[in-house]
């Protein structure tokens, strides 16, 4: 049986016991005797018999700090590691937890000190700081007590104003806090950055490439030489049969990645330079091993990651040239150990790889990649995005802390490792993994079901793109079209700009996957921090306000017209929609206007088939667009809003500061009534208005945006499915009669209002 404590109005409750933590967390006493008062308030408030906190000492081990309800000598004895027990997971998934009967849990790790086997329910949330976990914070009650939704946040609220006096230095010293570096032999958590979703739980397998070479010199230059040659030509072979893979042998920007590395293994350049060695006497292995030891000397002092990236490149192809030439015996690709792990799932160690090498590996038993380095745009994340294998990049050190054959969690969702974990905790991310997955099919379920609200309003729902990896979510999620396709994007990935027949090849790949949902092709956004390897960067000090998008595109006229002419015919018979980033002035919309329209002219003159319906809109990023609207309007065929440039320059706020990124909101009644405004000036202009930044993948910003007035949003392929759940649990009219009452409000951010109207009516926020 399950019952619910009687409390008044739970945002009342929250405020109130708000206030109280915060007084006795600014009052007297040591830090241990303001946690035992702090404790025992929130015990009160919550009317649980027990509250306990945990804090994460180093080594990963949470130790419980202070309490009230269990055995006061428990404090400071009792500890779990992360992932042991409840209190353990709660801190290794950073998700809360709440149990009516905690003790039927497997996971319940029962601790017979503490005298907790007289509470039969549990709620628990990680008290977290810069989205670390640094504790965590539980109630208990002695009945199977159902804990509703809203108590859960009141203690996710007081865990943030407790995670301060947790991190402070007052309880606990910051070098306490630090993780257990060099104890190799407990579970650790590491950090680091995701590169693909999705979480793997297996066994590692590293990959560090030896070589023992032990003949060095050699008499005969020409037999060497030739021994090179006919390595070369097996290697070649080799990677040819690899590509031609079935798994990866689609169209793909991982396909251009992997044809662009097959070109360098043919680069004549790197050939002549290991048979030069070999003329000053080394053997063919030695002076493939010479040109190596070159190349990764270079690789510590380069940090262009374009150039970074072509010599991982030429690092995996010389060791796969050594492979070829001494064979099984004197190289060994990976850990030796790697022989003995026969069975299970594998997740692979690497300082970096090559975007050939994952595929060396099994790709039936590997499950996820980690890297030391590692960047999203990295070739080998590419290809691991198109064979869905999760990618945890840029864990520091990983190399030195795990060895073949232990055990390892990629959580790319959250971007972090578990090494050596204890079962408990495996298991969990493989539920999760198993949920995650059901999560999807459940959305999937909506695919062919419209975005439309429960008052019959209908959403236009699109996808934002830059890959073609991203278009089957476009028909599997069932999006309306592509309302971004970022084409900088596969310009990034490419070893040299394209010309207009590549270019035209990639628009008219993006119109065929498409298979006639609109698309809008947003024109060249690079510069800023949208950086293209062959292009020469300028070292400028705001380069978000720099030389970049649209201000390029006019200043190197030829470029923008190229890309308008591939756009053109790829869209032969077809309707085209281009829009330009980054328009501060309607000047620049007309002159980017006027260079399309000179280049339907040239293609018409030429006799090429022309698009059947052309329109040519602008992005609303920058504020001095918004003083110049009635003309713009004027001129546009539709505006669509890149809420994330508008909202840090309307704040004067760099949206890649992490020190900014939770000081100022998108929910913020400035930024609302402003779309609110501009949905009334469109609209009575009879412009389309869309909104294509991330504001529209939040769920909460989905929902204000609708409230606002927007009847068009684009978001990024994996929220299509929450967000159109959303759209039909909402109903409009209540909630754009609610949103009247917010604009004007003085507060920084709305966020709580509009999360208790989701609340108050069942949408699906
Ligand atoms: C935006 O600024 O909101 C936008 C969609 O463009 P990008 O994120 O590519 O700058
Ligand atoms: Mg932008």
């Amino acid at each position: 049986m399950s019952i619910s404590a009687p409390l008044s109005h739970p945002s009342l409750v929250s405020r109130r016991l708000l206030g109280r933590v915060r007084d006795v967390m600014a009052g007297a006493g040591t830090a241990q005797q303001r946690l035992d008062k702090i404790v025992s308030i929130i015990a009160a408030d919550m009317v649980a018999e027990v509250c306990s906190v945990y804090v994460l000492r180093a080594g990963e081990v949470l130790e419980l700090f202070g309490t009230e309800g269990l055995k006061p000598e428990a404090v400071h004895n009792t500890r779990l590691r992360v992932g042991e027990g409840l209190i353990g997971i709660i801190a290794a998934q950073a998700r809360p937890m709440a149990l009516d009967d905690a003790q039927s849990h497997p996971n319940f790790a029962y601790r017979p000190e503490t005298g907790e086997e007289a509470f039969h329910s549990l709620m628990g949330v990680p008290i977290l700081r810069s989205g670390r976990v640094v504790g965590v914070i539980a109630v208990q009650n002695q009945t199977q007590r159902h804990y509703e939704e809203e108590e859960v946040e009141t203690l996710q609220t007081v865990a943030m104003v407790l995670a301060e006096l947790v991190v402070n230095g007052e309880l606990i010293s910051s070098d306490e806090m630090l993780l257990a570096d060099g104890n190799a032999l407990l579970p650790l958590r590491i950090e680091g950055v995701s590169l693909n979703s999705g979480i793997g739980v297996g066994t590692a397998v590293l990959h560090r490439p030896e070589f023992h070479i032990t003949k060095l010199v050699a008499e005969d230059v020409g037999a060497e030489q030739e021994r090179l040659r006919q390595a070369v030509s097996e290697m070649h072979g080799a990677l040819d049969n690899m590509l031609e893979q079935s798994e990866i042998a689609g169209a793909g920007e991982h396909r251009d990645i992997l044809e662009s590395y097959r070109m360098i293994a043919k680069d004549a350049g790197w050939y002549a330079r290991i048979n030069e060695a070999i003329s000053g006497g080394l053997t063919a292995e030695a002076a493939v091993q010479k040109i190596h030891n070159d190349i990764r000397a270079r690789m510590s002092q380069i940090t262009d990651p374009y150039l970074r990236e072509r010599i991982h490149d030429l690092e995996d192809l010389a060791g796969r040239l050594l492979q070829h030439l001494v064979g099984s015996d004197g190289a060994s690709k990976v850990d030796p150990k790697e022989g003995e792990i026969s069975q299970g799932p594998l997740i692979l160690i690497a300082r970096n790889l090559g975007p050939a090498q994952l595929l060396d590996y099994d790709r039936t038993r590997l499950v996820g990649l980690v890297l030391e380095e590692g960047s999203a745009t990295a070739h080998v994340s590419i290809v691991a995005r198109a064979l869905d294998i999760p990618v945890v990049g840029q864990v520091r050190g990983v190399l030195d802390k795990i060895q073949s054959g232990e055990p390892i969690i990629v959580d790319g969702e959250n971007g972090q490792v578990f090494l050596r974990p204890g079962e408990e905790v495996c298991q969990s991310f493989i539920d999760s993994a198993e949920a995650g997955e059901q999560q999807k099919a459940a959305y999937v379920r909506f695919r062919d079901l419209p975005a439309e609200t429960v008052d019959g309003e209908r959403i236009t729902l699109n996808m934002n793109a830059g890959l073609l990896i991203d278009l089957p979510h476009l028909h599997e999620m069932g999006a309306d079209g592509v309302g971004l396709y970022r084409t900088e994007v596969p310009f990034m990935v490419r070893a040299d700009f394209p010309d207009v027949d590549e270019q035209c090849q990639m628009y008219g790949r993006v119109l065929e996957q498409a298979a006639g949902k609109p698309v809008i092709f947003r024109s060249l956004d690079i510069g800023g921090d949208k950086v293209l390897p062959y292009w020469n960067k300028k070292n400028e000090e705001n380069p978000a306000m720099g030389w970049r998008a649209i201000r390029v595109s006019l200043d190197r006229p030829m470029m923008l017209r190229h890309q308008l002419r591939a756009l053109i015919r790829a869209s032969a018979g077809k309707s085209l929609s281009v829009m330009f980033p980054m328009i501060a002035e309607v000047s620049e919309f007309e002159k980017a206007r006027s260079l399309l329209q000179r280049e339907l002219v040239r293609e018409g003159e030429k006799g090429g088939i022309l698009p059947v319906t052309i329109s040519a809109g602008a992005m609303l990023e920058v504020p001095s667009l918004l003083f110049q609207l009635p003309q713009l309007l004027e001129m546009v065929d539709f505006l669509s809003v890149g809420s994330n440039d508008l909202f840090q320059f309307m704040y004067a706020m760099d949206r890649g500061n992490p020190l900014l990124s939770e000081r100022y909101d998108m929910l913020s009644p400035p930024m609302l009534s402003l779309l609110h405004t501009l949905v009334g000036q469109c609209s009575g202009a009879g412009v389309p208005l869309s909104l294509c930044g991330e504001l529209a993948g939040d769920p909460l910003g989905a929902m204000a945006l609708i409230g606002a007035g927007f009847r068009n949003i684009s978001v990024s392929p994996n929220a299509i499915g929450p967000i159109k759940a959303l759209i039909r649990s909402l109903s409009v009219r209540e909630l754009e009669f609610y949103m009247q009452t917010l604009y004007e409000q003085r507060q920084p951010s709305v966020r709580e209002n509009l999360r208790s109207f989701a609340r108050d009516h069942g949408v699906e926020a």
